[in-house]
């Protein structure tokens, strides 16, 4: 868990003059980046950089994850990551140098914030229909550990962890969040209903901390739903948080809703280290043409400034951003068709010219930069995050994922067999529908069974008893993987097959 005392992004407020971290990135990244820290210079923000290399150019040099010793070094001395998009080389087997990043320093929260923009015109702002959506994504665990197999040459598995701190950490963070943007609403996007263990926790959690914020109306809707919610009144919506690969969509789709990803900006947010980062991806189709829109790179830094405390630099910068927006300058991705386009380093001179000049609609505050005294943290070890154990833990069965082609009653014949004197074969399924003892002719089958064995009389059981059957049914079949069955007191921690 974090360490005692410490709040999200507590130490990140920093004298003047603090140094971060800046990764020019892939594609349009370069281009993007120079047109933001021209804007940022011109607005006296008082930053320095230290340029760190990653992105595909590292990976060409050898590097297998993207960035090289020094800038992983250099990052976790500054804390805060300002970075453009970055490529991940395709078929060399090398991990997302972007994913990579969010999980080694778990930079657990994924903060996107979507508002309706004045002069950015999309089907909502014609209707008159207000914007200001923040979704946060949960940004290290899920699919995203990327640990997949094939069982069978038709078979692939993939796991997905969602655990009791890495949720309590995110949910947490949405909340504290909702509180300061004095939200009305704060809702959490799921799947319990099928996923009724991984994001059945999830939604415990939430809930959980609910608790402690009465302040704020706290409700759940399902995730289809919710996408189906968003696109039809998505001014109804406030703070919106997901695990992550639900949040990963619900995040686009709500980029979407706001004039799409040149508009769409994210903040990883972690205990130790922040990474700031436009949503989009490198755009290849227009880089090194000087054409690309910088504003989803300039919001995500505004919220970086915001973060470290840079709070009237954000304001006077975000100001001429919305009075540039209003006079209608665009670059070639969106606004007014009867407007020429500018290119990139015209729009962000644009900006710059408009310092000072406040928007008719959104204006923002301008707030006195509240620099504080950094506290840069020094870990000797990895933070473990665990919670308390109730200790009426039982092994009473075992689920023996076997590759087989024969039809279920055979496998149940020879299954029996191995049963012995502590285990009863109660239940055959395949893709998670039961088979046997009940089952239907048409369930179409694949050459991946899940065998459940459970103890007889409900006695408990121990790892060397499953060793032993795993070693006896390993004689007939091969054995492509085995989960324990465990249980908590009555709680049983595993799901049914579909019709058990
Ligand atoms: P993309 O976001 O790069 O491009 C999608 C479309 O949006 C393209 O037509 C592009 O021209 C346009 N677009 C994106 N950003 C724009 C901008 N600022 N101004 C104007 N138009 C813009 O998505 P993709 O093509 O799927 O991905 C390209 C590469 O980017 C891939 O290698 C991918 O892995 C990487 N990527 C990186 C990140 C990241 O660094 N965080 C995120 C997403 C994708």
């Amino acid at each position: 868990m974090r360490p005692p005392g410490i709040e999200p992004g507590s130490h990140f407020q920093y004298n003047l003059n603090m140094k971060i971290a800046v990764a020019k990135g892939d594609g349009i990244g370069p281009e993007i980046m120079e047109a933001v820290l021209n804007i940022f210079k011109a607005g006296k923000v008082p930053l320095q950089y230290e340029m760190v290399e990653m992105g595909k150019w590292v990976f060409d040099k050898g590097f297998s994850n993207g960035m090289t010793p020094e800038a992983k070094a250099t990052i976790e001395r500054l804390g805060i990551l300002f970075k453009g998009p970055m490529e991940t080389p395709k078929g060399k087997g090398v991990k997302s140098v972007n994913v990579t990043a969010r999980k080694t320093w778990n930079t657990y929260a994924n903060n996107r914030e979507f508002q309706t923009l004045h002069g950015v015109d999309t089907v909502f702002s014609k209707a008159g229909i207000p914007i200001d959506i923040t979704v946060v994504r949960e940004n290290i665990e899920d699919t995203y550990g990327g640990i997949e197999h094939m069982l069978t040459h038709d078979v692939a598995l993939s796991r997905r962890f969602i655990t009791r701190p890495g949720s309590l950490q995110v949910i947490k963070y949405a909340f504290e969040m909702a509180k300061k943007k004095n939200a009305r609403r704060i809702t959490c996007g799921h799947k319990a209903n099928i996923m009724k263990i991984t994001d059945g926790l999830f939604l415990e959690c939430f809930y959980e901390v609910a608790k402690d914020y009465p302040e704020l109306k706290a409700d759940d809707v399902i995730v289809d739903d919710l996408c189906m919610k968003l696109v039809t009144r998505p001014d109804l919506f406030d703070v919106v948080v997901l695990t992550n690969l639900q949040g990963d969509i619900v995040s686009d789709l709500c980029a979407g809703l706001v004039g799409g990803l040149g508009f769409a900006p994210s903040a990883n947010i972690g205990d130790h280290i922040c990474i700031f980062e436009a949503v989009h991806g490198t755009a290849p189709d227009i880089a090194g043409k000087n054409i690309a829109n910088p504003t989803a790179l300039l919001l995500s830094g505004l919220a970086m400034l915001r973060h470290v405390g840079l709070t009237e630099n954000a304001s006077v910068i975000e100001n001429a951003l919305l009075y540039t927006l209003e006079q209608g300058v665009h670059t070639g991705d969106f606004g007014d068709k009867s407007i020429p386009s500018v290119n990139t380093t015209q729009f962000a001179d644009a900006i710059i010219g408009n310092f000072g000049k406040k928007p008719a609609v959104g204006a923002k505050e301008i707030i006195p930069n509240k620099p504080g005294t950094p506290e840069p943290l020094k870990l000797e070890l990895n933070p473990m995050m665990v919670s308390v154990e109730t200790g009426d833990e039982t092994i009473v069965g075992v689920d023996l994922f076997i590759e087989s082609d024969e039809q279920p009653v055979a496998i149940a014949e020879k299954c029996k067999r191995h049963a012995g004197v502590k285990f009863n074969l109660t239940n055959i399924s395949n893709r998670g529908t039961q088979v046997w003892p009940t089952g239907s002719i048409y369930t179409n089958l694949v050459n991946q069974y899940n065998v459940r064995f459970e103890s007889i009389n409900d006695e408990p059981l121990n790892q060397q008893d499953v060793i032993g059957l795993y070693v006896s049914m390993s004689g007939n079949f091969k054995i492509c993987s085995f989960e324990l069955l465990n249980a908590w007191g009555d709680k049983k921690a595993y799901s049914m097959a579909q019709g058990q």
